[in-house]
């Protein structure tokens, strides 16, 4: 299969190229030429499977240049050899909560840093040393990443002692919590790196960009074997992964006799990047039996508007909420969505994401805005509703979530409200609760808690271990006895200096 780019369908490329390379070289993004179907017969004969397997069936449909061996070994990497289940994600990394008849929980959130994100991270890593050895064997891939918080850590965690990588991660000094901040520090591994910019994340952002475009930089870089890359959301390697669980989480839903083959459900995302729902929306078309796709956002609520209405604007006051990882005003998957709705017109996605470049927002064309509506609803809410979300979650069904997964909660019970479908509903749960211990407490109790050291957090969290009877997972445990690795601290001018001598250039 080869991959073409949404803004220039002559550069096709294959999957290797696409993870390696990560963005097409006029600025687009990779997209599998056309997508693979699944029959219903072929779902039925992933039910008795376990998750490795199905991502192997499914990886392999997307990634024809790689061996069946070289996916497996990747797989087993990631989320560990079904005979041996690791310790990162224990069991089945993506297991189902049944919250009441029609409402399934989807927890992504089992794996070592606690957020959904280690489903893709903990597989790109190993996706990108196999590509890299296809494309441009020998290199040692150099990851640099800029991060507001979940992100950072779940890079750091992926890339750790892959073979042929290193990470350096860069973090805005007083722009992470104190435990996303501890979580970063404590970083174990052989290749990796974490330093504190003096300043906000779009310094440490811009910062990180500039090296990247560093032509004298990446001449001294090339001299030693190495190339930059980079782990977000716009790399095709990290959106194949997150394919895999709705066609496992339905697969465990015919398993356990709560649906029947062929029967549809809704999925709804908290979203923010666009990715997860992505995800979701590429099963749909790949023959999985999913109705409709209901895209939740907080008051950053630019996908509602754009979702509702086919127009984009970006020209909005950005609001700092209490699901931070869904804060952002413009989403960059979409674009993939866009080439996808509007048929594989790349001029067409050249055009809208030029006037968002200029003029802040475009509107999509009549076709593809019926396209739109066929499949996505969207619905948003503000931090209050979804701390009413949380605590009516833990009174009604003794269920403790995170913020980011209350506001798809609130999402799926508001289009319930306001639709009247009944249709089983699968809720993307993204993150830990006790990755945000002040803001869950402080939805169950009503209290007014904030914590402003990372000692505090801690105490919050076992505060609300008591009072919910939910353990806290192992790996945010086991930090409060790690040792704190990395306390470098630099200017944005400093960042090229601190790569230099982190990669010994
Ligand atoms: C990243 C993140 C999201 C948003 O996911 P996208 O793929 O960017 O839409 C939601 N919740 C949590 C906890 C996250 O870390």
């Amino acid at each position: 299969m080869k991959y073409i780019s949404t803004r220039n369908k002559a550069a096709a490329v294959s999957s290797a190229q696409a993870i390696a390379q990560g963005i097409s070289r006029e600025g687009g993004l990779f997209v599998p030429e056309t997508l693979p179907r699944f029959s219903l017969a072929e779902i039925e004969d992933m039910v008795q499977a376990s998750y490795q397997d199905r991502a192997c069936l499914i990886l392999s449909r997307f990634l024809t240049d790689f061996s069946s061996e070289e996916i497996r070994a990747c797989v087993d990497g990631a989320y560990g050899e079904v005979s041996q289940p690791s310790d990162k994600f224990g069991g089945n990394p993506a297991p189902i909560a049944k919250l009441c008849p029609d409402t399934y929980m989807l927890e992504l959130w089992h794996g070592p840093t606690c957020a959904f994100k280690d489903m893709a991270l903990q597989l790109l890593p190993r996706l990108m040393a196999a590509s890299v050895s296809k494309v441009m064997a020998g290199k040692e891939i150099c990851i640099l990443t800029a991060t507001s918080g979940d992100t950072g850590k779940a890079a750091l965690e992926g890339f750790r002692d892959v073979p042929g990588t290193r990470i350096m991660v860069f973090y805005p000094q007083h722009g992470v919590s104190e435990m996303q901040k501890l979580q970063m520090v404590s970083q174990e591994g052989g290749n990796v790196s974490v330093c504190a910019v003096e300043g906000n994340f779009d310094d440490a952002q811009t910062g990180v960009k500039s090296l990247f475009t560093d032509p004298a930089l990446r001449e001294r870089l090339a001299g030693k074997g190495m190339a930059f890359s980079s782990a977000n959301s716009i790399n095709w390697g990290r959106l194949v992964p997150q394919i895999v669980y709705y066609f496992s989480v339905y697969c465990d839903l015919l398993a356990d006799g709560e649906i029947s083959l062929g029967e549809t459900v809704n999925v709804t995302v908290p979203t923010g990047n666009f990715g997860n729902i992505l995800a979701a929306y590429y099963a749909r078309e790949m023959g999985l039996p999913v109705h409709r796709l209901i895209c939740a956002s907080n008051r950053n609520n630019v996908l509602t508007d754009f979702i509702q209405t086919g127009i984009y604007n970006k020209k909005r006051p950005f609001h700092a909420t209490t699901s931070p990882s869904m804060d952002i005003l413009v989403s960059s998957n979409l674009e993939r969505l866009l080439f996808a709705l509007g048929g594989g017109d790349d001029g067409l996605v050249s055009k809208l994401m030029e006037s968002l470049n200029q003029d802040g927002e475009y509107q999509v064309p009549p076709g593809v805005k019926e396209r739109l509506d066929e499949c996505f609803s969207a619905c948003w809410c503000d931090d209050q509703q979804a701390a009413g979300e949380i605590c009516r979650l833990f009174e009604e069904f003794s269920y403790l979530c995170d913020p980011h997964t209350a506001v798809a909660s609130f999402a799926c019970r508001r289009y319930r409200e306001e639709t009247g479908d009944t249709t089983k509903n699968v809720v993307v749960s993204t993150a830990s609760p006790y990755k945000f211990p002040s803001s869950v407490l402080n939805a169950v109790t009503g209290e007014k808690l904030q914590a402003l050291s990372a000692q505090e957090e801690f105490a919050l969290a076992s505060r609300l271990e008591q009072l919910s009877g939910m353990p806290q997972p192992q790996p945010l445990l086991r930090l409060r006895e790690k040792p704190v690795r990395f306390t470098g601290s630099c200017t944005k001018g400093q960042m090229e200096e601190a790569v230099s001598v982190f990669l010994g250039l």
